[in-house]
């Protein structure tokens, strides 16, 4: 039994494909939010994860900004221009279905959490310290939560004097057997960990392990479309650094 943990997509299909063609044989997706926003094809990913009918599917700030329930005032400049055009680059049942989406949910077997942002702030707050990891922890009751948001593949393990940060190392299974744990597979789409390549994980409940990956992809042909489509060139640009 594997799950494949995606998160921030962002309308990157060129990443997402990448990421499906290496990460084959898994029993489901949790999706871990932000299909849209930032990026060139937000029908087309919306298409593609619906094709594999993820067990859970959270929204993420992007997508709600993109069909309306959330608010694009708290956005830069950037990114509201990007949700006002993946708006109109929608059909009207991904903007329903992206309406419908929470950032929020209990996921499996022994229980774990899902969310987008925090496990305090589902939709919007940033797990980026162990400050904000440590106060997380004390918001949910399962051992192990999945976060997304911050485009960054990261690790916490709860410790008595605080989260414990751990180094991501790519291709070897990391042991949540024990102790509480925080986990971001990082992004497909837009990588913010100064490495291009998309980057998932994979969960095994069973064995209770989570191994982080990364793929390349052709960045080249997703910046030119972001360019056409008249979207702003940062957006980009950020892509061939993942920053
Ligand atoms: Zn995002």
């Amino acid at each position: 039994m594997t799950i494949l943990l995606l998160s921030d997509i962002h309308a990157n299909i060129e990443a997402l494909e990448a990421v499906l063609q290496q990460a084959t044989g898994h029993d489901t997706v949790w999706f871990l939010g932000d299909i849209v926003g930032y990026g060139p094809d937000p029908q087309a990913c919306v298409d593609r994860l619906r094709d594999l009918q993820p067990e859970h599917w959270l929204a993420g700030n992007h997508d709600w900004a993109a069909v309306g329930r959330m608010d694009v005032a708290e956005f830069n400049p950037e990114a509201r221009r990007a949700a006002h055009w993946t708006r109109r680059s929608l059909d009207a049942p991904a903007r329903d279905w992206l309406w419908g989406r929470e950032p929020l949910a209990a996921a499996g077997e022994p229980p774990a959490l899902l969310v987008h942002g925090s496990p305090r702030h589902p939709i919007w707050e940033y797990v980026l310290d162990a400050s904000v990891a440590m106060d997380s922890f004390a918001h949910f009751e399962q051992r192990i939560a999945f976060f997304g948001h911050t485009h960054v593949p990261t690790l916490y393990e709860e410790r008595v004097d605080g989260a414990l940060r751990h180094p991501v190392e790519e291709g070897t299974p990391v042991d949540l057997a024990s102790g509480r744990w925080l986990v971001n597979p990082g992004s497909v789409g837009q990588p913010r960990d100064g490495d291009p390549r998309a980057s998932y994980a994979v969960y095994d409940p069973v064995a209770l392990s989570v191994t982080f990956h990364r793929v390349p992809y052709p960045v080249a042909a997703t910046q030119d479309k972001i360019v056409k489509a008249g979207l702003p060139g940062r957006l980009a640009q950020r892509l061939s650094f993942g920053w």
